[in-house]
């Protein structure tokens, strides 16, 4: 069993219930952080996930509502572990640069820190590994899978396969429907896809606004790529504009018009416990 929770449900837009993207995922005793969205940390705490536990951190794309809390999680892991416990990020092209940006802001606090607590003596451990493809873990029975998303103009973005059991869960990120994603998906037991409506973003008089219409996949489209690729359980979450009690089974209309299997939805720490599918 692999054991989904989507710890951030919200996007940019500033939502009061809803954190930024994150998707804590669980699987033989390994914990893997999938984006590290605003409030990532506060979020995992209420499922007694500390940065301390995270197995490594996968980023979907470098995206500034996908790793706000980034720098969070860098320095509370420093500061909440006793032994030298680097924080391993699995992430695209980049994110080397945008680790060694974060370590430079953080300059300040991390020579207070050292300066102040005599037991820290070193920065921040973080090993960044950088993938666009392929088999990029592999632990105590549980794989990890790479292919390329289409975000563009944001790239490289890449979406994640994760295995264990039998089971297997793929997280898409952020992107519009692509054979590389489909390819990444095939056959998995869910799919977590981020969407947006855009039978309402259309409407918003901002072209700001509108400019996102682009480069996310729509419910629907979500919906068409879990069923192309013979998914069994959709997971909806990054809600454009955010998804407002009440509304759930407009949304779950939206997706049924193209997959007819189960849609998961809902607020933030909504879990879903993914399980292998009997063959055939
Ligand atoms: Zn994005
Ligand atoms: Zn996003």
């Amino acid at each position: 069993m692999i054991e989904v929770t989507l710890l951030g449900t919200g996007s940019p837009m500033v939502d009061p219930n809803r954190a930024g993207p994150a998707t804590l995922v669980r699987a033989g005793g390994q914990t893997f952080l999938v984006d590290a969205g605003r409030g990532v940390l506060m979020r995992a705490a209420a499922v007694g996930v500390g940065a301390a536990d995270v197995t490594a951190l996968l980023l979907t794309h470098l995206h500034s509502d996908h790793i706000t809390d980034l720098t969070d999680v860098i320095t509370t892991r420093w500061i909440t572990t006793f032994t030298r416990t680097p924080l391993l990020v699995i992430g695209p092209p980049g994110t080397a640069a945008v680790v060694d940006a974060i370590l430079d802001a953080l300059a300040p606090d991390i020579s207070y820190r050292i300066g102040h607590h005599a037991d820290i003596t070193e920065p921040p451990s973080v090993e960044v590994e950088e993938v666009t493809d392929g088999v990029v873990w592999g632990r105590d029975g549980v794989q990890i899978l790479v292919a390329p998303t289409d975000h563009r103009p944001v790239e490289p973005t890449i979406g994640f396969r994760v295995e264990f059991g039998g089971a297997s869960v793929v997280l898409a990120g952020d992107s519009v429907p692509c054979a590389s994603l489909d390819a990444l998906s095939a056959g998995a037991d869910a799919l977590v896809h981020t969407v947006i409506r855009k039978d309402l973003v259309q409407l918003v008089p901002n072209q700001r606004l509108r400019d996102i219409l682009d480069y996310h996949s729509s419910v629907e489209q979500a919906a068409n790529t879990a069923a192309r690729a013979g998914v069994g359980t959709l997971i909806l979450t990054h809600y454009v504009p955010p998804l407002a009690a009440g509304q759930e089974d407009a949304w779950r209309a939206l997706a049924a018009t193209e997959f007819d299997g189960t849609v998961e939805l809902g607020d933030d720490l909504h879990r879903v416990e993914v399980k292998a599918r009997p063959a055939g």
